[in-house]
């Protein structure tokens, strides 16, 4: 059925079995809260995995099937919004390469996001031409889908403008647009995509338990949706907060103090915080078995949703893995019908619509 609803396209990469926490914040709770009002389109990265694991292609496909478990386990519902695997979606790889002549070299590798992937996960200098390449077929796996909004952490906002300055070049090249029309009006006069607004989540960036990087998935400093209560409530005691004494005060930049902020109710958030600024002696492992708890109530339901999942098949009853499978073949279908409608659109702007071509 097509829709009016304004369209949502986001998305993960599938380099670990499951999401975790920074996610959640960063950009779940968005997923989950704007799935009535838009028409949302949610992406597994799937091929961009292969950057950093392609000599683990099993582990990719595994955490492929993860990400789906978390999604669903979340609160996405494959009923209201479409599941996208970006490996079945062959307008996604063609929109790449066209895009690839619209973004100058110089600016992918000044890219800051890359840059900063490039320390954090200690790629030094011999990434493949792929890893970079990815930030171009991150513009193709928004445009493809001709979104309005894209919900993000904040380390994706450099590739959403990215994306932005693509969609807005191709749309003055190929489809008349004026130099001077402002990107909200862009589609209105004739372009063929959108601009797309990056929409952070109520936390841009959750730090990792190493209190340096944000957390990640590759990096070994996250607290994943399924972990279990005693793991999560392991990880939070072992963050170092580095005070001297009882009574030091807490760095707001520790990992411990933001996470007092987001995962606390507020009135208590605000009255540990004092506590710790006003040098009143203050009990850490207290404070971090009250976060731990915290995370724990918030995780359970997930955590319970997930393990149902990861069921194997009992005879006269298909496991988990088997709805799992047909979410993204549904998902996949409905996919296509609207990445192939964007790539016509585009070939015809681009004087390359030759033929006309169904995928079967
Ligand atoms: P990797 O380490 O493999 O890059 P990741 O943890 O960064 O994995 P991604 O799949 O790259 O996860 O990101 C998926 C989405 O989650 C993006 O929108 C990203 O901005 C958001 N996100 C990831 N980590 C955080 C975080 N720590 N805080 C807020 N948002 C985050
Ligand atoms: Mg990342």
């Amino acid at each position: 059925m097509p829709t009016t609803k304004p369209r949502i396209l986001t998305g993960d990469t599938p380099t670990h079995t499951g999401l975790h926490l920074g996610h959640y914040v960063g950009s779940l709770e968005n997923r989950l809260r704007l799935q009535d009002e838009y028409d949302c389109y949610f992406l597994i990265a799937n091929v961009h995995a292969f950057t950093t694991l392609a000599e683990k292609p099993a582990d990719i496909r595994a955490n492929t099937l993860g990400i789906v478990k978390d999604w669903l386990a979340v609160g996405l519902d494959p009923q209201r919004s479409t599941f996208v695997l970006q490996s079945e979606i062959p307008a996604i790889a063609e929109l790449t390469f066209l895009f690839a002549m619209l973004i100058p070299f110089n600016k992918v590798m000044r890219n800051p996001t890359l840059k900063t992937e490039i320390e954090s996960k200690g790629l030094g200098d011999t990434y493949p031409f792929g890893f970079p390449m990815y930030a171009v077929g991150q513009c193709a796996d928004i445009l493809t889908f001709r979104p309005d909004l894209v919900p993000v952490g904040e380390d994706q906002e450099a590739h959403i403008e990215m994306c932005r300055d693509v969609a807005l070049k191709f749309n003055q090249l190929y489809c008349g647009v004026g130099n001077r029309v402002p990107a909200e009006e862009h589609h209105k006069q004739g372009g063929v995509f959108p601009i797309p607004r990056a929409k952070v989540g109520r936390v841009g960036r959750l730090v990792g338990l190493d209190g340096k990087n944000k957390m990640s998935k590759s990096l070994g400093n996250a607290i994943f949706l399924y972990d279990s209560e005693k793991d999560v409530q392991k990880k939070i005691n072992k963050i170092v907060t580095g005070r001297a004494t009882a009574t030091s005060p807490l760095a707001d930049d520790n990992p411990l103090a933001q996470y007092i902020d987001v995962f606390l109710p507020r009135e208590r958030a605000e009255q540990i915080k004092a506590d710790y600024a006003s040098g009143k002696e203050v009990m850490d492992g207290h404070i971090k078995a009250e976060v731990g708890a915290a995370i724990n109530t918030l995780l359970a339901p997930m955590r319970e949703r997930r393990a149902r999942l990861e069921e194997p098949p009992q005879p006269g009853k298909p496991g988990g893995e088997e709805m799992v499978l047909g979410v993204i073949r549904e998902g996949i279908k409905k996919a296509n019908a609207q990445a192939e409608e964007t790539l016509a659109l585009a070939k015809k702007a681009m004087g390359l619509e030759f033929v006309n071509r169904t995928l079967h």
